[in-house]
């Protein structure tokens, strides 16, 4: 019967191995949707926190964070530049200089250039097309972060 058990021991090892390699992939799967849902609901639970005082488009220049790039580069592991491919996604950058908002700029009144980020938020025509000029980006900016996490997923 030596032979019968040595024959035992080797499958119920190979059942083990195989076992403990579906177990650390499930782990492995679980850690990384764990990890994406994490960066998403940070995300999603800053702008609800936004929105919960008060002006949740403007309150984001002021303070610099958001759907900021170079906000969430320093949180989300994600790229600081912006989608142009130009600069840094700073505040200054997307409000200020930034082309692909040019469109949001045409109607302000002239001198805005020299106006502060303060100046610039408490300026009520200003306020207005920064309020959509921030709705934009945001829904762009979780677009992409969806997408990303889609990837993610299908890959396992
Ligand atoms: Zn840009």
């Amino acid at each position: 019967m030596p032979i019968f058990v040595s024959h035992c021991e080797d499958s119920r090892n190979q059942i083990r191995n195989e076992g403990n390699k579906i177990i650390k992939d499930l782990w492995q799967n679980r850690w990384n949707d764990s990890k994406n849902e994490r960066r998403t609901k940070n995300l999603i639970d800053k702008v609800n926190v936004d929105r919960l005082y008060g002006d949740f488009c403007i309150n984001p220049i002021l303070t610099t964070h958001g759907v900021f790039r170079e906000h969430q580069a320093r949180f989300f592991n994600k790229t600081s530049l912006c989608s142009c491919g130009q600069e840094t996604g700073s505040v200054l950058h997307v409000i200020t200089e930034c082309e692909i908002w040019t469109s949001y700029r045409k109607n302000w009144p002239s001198g805005w250039q020299l106006m502060g980020l303060k100046d610039l938020t408490n300026n009520t025509d200003i306020r207005i097309s920064l309020r959509g000029l921030l709705h934009e980006l945001l829904i762009k900016e979780l677009d992409l972060l969806s997408s990303f996490s889609e990837t993610n997923v299908s890959r396992h």
